[in-house]
């Protein structure tokens, strides 16, 4: 081990498979192989009693005991809690993440003694909340979070690395332009970047996180079911276990049609059975419109990044559903150029995050200068106010999407009404003008202004936003000098009694300082 009693690890924490590698002595991340001896853990929990199974016995009970099953919690982040009560309790989805982390963490134990330290990998289109819930999840599952990165950030240093053209120390000796095209189980981003000597510089990005492997397989499971109500008058899909049945036998099929024309899908329920054959022009017609929306933002995003096909010198394509035929036809017929899979697709994320963790480490001992990332918000973040001539709520953006980070900005509102005795600045995250269909990050509410202020007194509001995707708000009164009082209450966050209860209850473990900052459900804001 290379890292001073300090493995430098990285995770690619997915919604279906999670993978994790390290750094060895030669300085190569390496992928470790799990319990099972798989390179790829699926990221499913069983409830089992009081037990929590995780990986690939979970998976297999989803035919048989699907009511007991958490899957795709991933796409659930930032919600209070996972849409279905398992073993009689509501898990927030980040707990259900932890529970994976966990079993990561105890695998990777067997080969590299105990750690602390990791990187974790999220969606480049994540927000704030869905980081932040991650971030929670590295610690309730023992761990000590080095630092969240994008997934695409990870590919490209991966792809750096075994390219070469990211000598030992991290850093790019031409400047490179990649797209990075990344298809996961049930996320899709892709994001355009350049890297120049230490820098990895975000371009731009986009993405759907409700979009991936996993719709592909629904669209199977649709159409076998509805050949087997045609034939048999009775829906497979009303029964959780053969649905259950029925989905795996989908994924499969479609991880089959990867490498043949055509499949015999097996459907079983209420004692009668079928098969049905899938070619896989079927499977492409059937889930085209699917791939369409990957091309639609694909496009957008490289205009976003105001380049154009010829600028790009890499098309990356990471995540497993990019194994699909489909994806790579789409990609060269839309680029141009041959897409490039030469880093394994399974193991991309995770190898760059541990790359990106050793240089952390390294940097932390004095030795090399780190990696320096720069990323984009991928989701305009404003205020919502009241639009004087319409009387109408509205998302006033302060930092528009794609803006590279850190940055800070500023926008001046009024009061309302004359006298006004406190003011509520809700901050929100998404592009509508409308503030109910964006996502609520939180709120800061000044409380005691001076007696008689005037109606249309200017307040000012500045925004931080950092590389790593946190925000300060600071809000300012014109005229008053007043110190005033400012607090950001954040939705849908744990308070740190909470996360210390889970990470006993999942890892046996005390909580410890390593989340400071991080966990609390309510952060005040400088004073002004
Ligand atoms: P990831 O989240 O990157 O691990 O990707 C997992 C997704 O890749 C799942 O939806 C899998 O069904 C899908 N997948 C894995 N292998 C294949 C394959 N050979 N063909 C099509 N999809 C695949």
């Amino acid at each position: 081990m290379n890292q001073e009693n300090c493995p430098a690890v990285g995770i690619d924490l997915g919604t279906t498979y999670s993978a994790v590698a390290y750094i060895d002595d030669t300085g190569r991340p390496v992928t470790l192989v799990n319990s099972e001896g798989d390179l790829v853990t699926p990221s499913v929990v069983l409830f089992e009693s009081d037990m929590a199974v995780v990986g690939k016995e979970a998976l297999k009970a989803i035919a048989t005991e699907a009511e007991h099953v958490a899957q795709c919690a991933k796409r659930e982040l930032g919600e209070r809690a996972f849409h279905k009560v398992l073993g009689g309790r509501a898990y927030p989805p980040e707990t259900l993440q932890a529970l994976v982390l966990n079993k990561v963490r105890r695998d990777a134990s067997r080969h590299l003694g105990d750690f602390k330290k990791v990187v974790i990998t999220v969606p480049a289109y994540f927000d704030e909340v869905r980081r932040k819930a991650t971030q929670d999840a590295g610690y309730m599952a023992g761990f000590e979070v080095l630092d969240i990165i994008n997934e695409p950030t990870a590919a490209a240093i991966a792809h750096g690395f075994h390219k070469g053209f990211l000598n030992r120390k991290g850093a790019a000796d031409m400047p490179q332009k990649l797209l990075v095209y990344d298809l996961g189980g049930g996320t899709f981003d892709v994001t355009v970047m350049e890297i120049m000597g230490h820098e990895f510089c975000a371009l731009a990005t986009d993405g759907d996180v409700q979009l991936g492997g996993h719709d592909w397989d629904q669209r199977l499971v649709n159409y076998v079911a509805e050949e087997f109500k045609k034939t048999h008058n009775l829906d497979p899909r009303e029964d959780p276990n053969a649905n259950g049945r029925l989905w795996r036998e989908c994924e499969d099929a479609k991880r089959t049609l990867s490498a043949r024309t055509k499949v015999s899908i097996s459907c079983d329920y209420k004692g009668l059975a079928m098969r049905v054959e899938v070619t896989r022009e079927k499977f492409e017609e059937l889930t085209q419109d699917l791939l369409d929306r990957t091309k639609f933002t694909t496009r957008q995003t490289l205009q976003a990044a105001g380049l154009s096909w010829s600028d790009i010198d890499y098309v990356l394509m990471v995540g497993g559903s990019t194994r699909m035929p489909m994806v790579a036809k789409m990609l060269r017929d839309l680029s141009g150029q041959e897409p490039d899979a030469s880093v394994s697709v399974d193991e991309a994320v995770a190898h760059g995050a541990a790359l990106h963790a050793s240089v952390i480490l390294a940097h932390e001992r004095g030795e090399i200068s780190a990696i320096n990332v720069k990323n984009v918000n991928s989701h305009s973040l404003g205020v919502v106010a009241s639009d004087p001539r319409t009387n109408r709520r509205r998302n006033a953006i302060l930092i528009p999407r794609n803006t590279a980070l850190p940055v800070t900005a500023k926008r001046v509102f009024r009061t309302q009404k004359p006298n006004q005795k406190s003011i509520l600045v809700q901050i929100v995250e998404g592009e509508s003008a409308n503030p109910d269909d964006c996502s609520q990050i939180g709120k800061c509410v000044v409380r005691d202004l001076p007696v008689g202020l005037p109606e249309q007194t200017p307040i000012e509001v500045r925004f931080a936003y950092q590389e790593n995707g946190r925000l300060t708000v600071h809000v300012n009164v014109a005229g008053t000098n007043a110190e005033l009082k400012h607090e950001i209450t954040r939705d849908n966050s744990m308070t740190t009694e909470q996360l210390d209860a889970w990470r006993l209850y999942i890892t046996g473990q005390q909580g410890d300082d390593s989340h400071v900052g991080s966990s609390d459900d309510t952060m005040t804001v400088d004073e002004l």
